[in-house]
C-alpha cells in the first residue's frame, strides 16, 4: 500500500517574516494529521530558515530545482550535495515552469534526477502536457517521452526511489483542475509506463484546492498532491493535507 504524500511548492514566494508566520500557523494543527507525509519547498535562500523552523515537526524540507553537477563553475546554480547538507529530503525536477521558462529538456531533467538520487535526495519528477498537446491528442505520448527519458537514465529501481508528479500545464495556476477522471487516466498511464517500478508514488498537481482535493486523492492511482498557490495559505494547505 503506497502512503499519501502532499508537497507544497512555494515557487518564488515568501519572505523571512511570511515563512515564519505560515509555519507557525500550519505546524501545530498539522501535527495532529496522521497517516501522510508532508513536505514544503521554499526558494533556495530560505532553505536554512525553513529547515530550522521545521525541526521537531514531521514536515520534510524540499527544494525546487538543482543543477546536475555537484559543484564547479556554474554561476547561480545549486548542487544536490548542498541541498542534502541543508537538510532537504526532496527536490523537484523538471517542473513545467523550469521546462518552459528556462528551457530544460527531457535530457537535462533526467540528469538532474540522477544527480539528486546520487546525493541521497528524493527527486520529484514533474511531467505534464500543454493545452495544445491535450487538444491534439498527444497527452500520452508527451508524458511517455518525459517519463522514459528518466527511466532510460536511472532504470526502474532509480525511478522507484523518487516520486512522479503529474501536473497538466493547463491546470497550473489557472484555477482549472483536471477532473478526477482525467487525472486518474493519466496516472494509470504513468503507472503502466513504470513497469517494475509500479510502487513509485504519483502525485497530482494543478489548481488543487480544499474543495477538489478529496475527490482527486480518492482516485486509485493518485498518491497525493503537489500544491502551488494553496500551499501559501495555512488553512488551505492544512485542509488539503486533511483530505489526503
Ligand atoms: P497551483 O497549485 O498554483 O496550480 O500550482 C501547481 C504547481 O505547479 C505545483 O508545482
Amino acid at each position: 500500500m503506497r502512503g499519501k504524500l502532499v508537497i507544497g511548492n512555494w515557487k518564488m514566494n515568501g519572505s523571512l517574516d511570511a515563512n515564519r508566520r505560515l509555519l507557525q500557523e500550519l505546524l501545530p494543527p498539522l501535527a495532529a494529521v496522521k497517516g501522510l507525509e508532508v513536505a514544503v519547498c521554499p526558494p533556495f535562500p530560505y532553505l536554512a530558515q525553513v529547515g530550522a523552523l521545521l525541526e521537531g515537526s514531521s514536515v520534510a524540507l524540499g527544494a525546487q530545482n538543482l543543477h546536475s553537477a555537484g559543484q564547479g563553475a556554474f554561476t547561480g546554480e545549486v548542487g544536490a550535495g548542498m541541498l542534502e547538507e541543508l537538510g532537504c529530503r526532496y527536490v523537484l525536477v523538471g517542473h513545467s515552469e523550469r521546462r518552459s521558462l528556462f528551457g530544460e529538456s527531457d535530457e537535462t531533467v533526467a540528469e538532474k534526477f540522477e544527480a539528486a538520487l546520487r546525493a541521497g535526495l528524493v527527486p520529484v519528477l514533474c511531467v505534464g502536457e500543454t493545452l495544445a498537446q491535450r487538444r491534439d491528442g498527444s497527452t500520452e505520448a508527451v508524458i511517455a517521452g518525459q517519463v522514459r527519458a528518466v527511466l532510460q537514465r536511472v532504470g526502474g529501481a532509480g525511478i522507484a526511489a523518487g516520486v512522479i508528479a503529474y501536473e497538466p500545464v493547463w491546470a497550473i495556476g489557472t484555477g482549472e483542475t483536471a477532473s478526477p477522471e482525467q487525472a486518474q487516466a493519466v496516472h494509470r498511464h504513468i503507472r503502466a509506463l513504470l513497469g517494475e517500478a509500479t510502487a513509485t508514488p504519483i502525485l497530482y498537481g494543478g489548481s488543487v484546492k480544499p474543495d477538489n482535493a478529496a475527490a482527486l486523492f480518492a482516485q486509485p492511482d493518485i498518491d497525493g498532491g503537489l500544491i502551488g498557490g494553496a500551499s501559501l495559505e495555512a488553512a488551505s494547505f492544512l485542509a488539503i493535507c486533511r483530505a489526503a
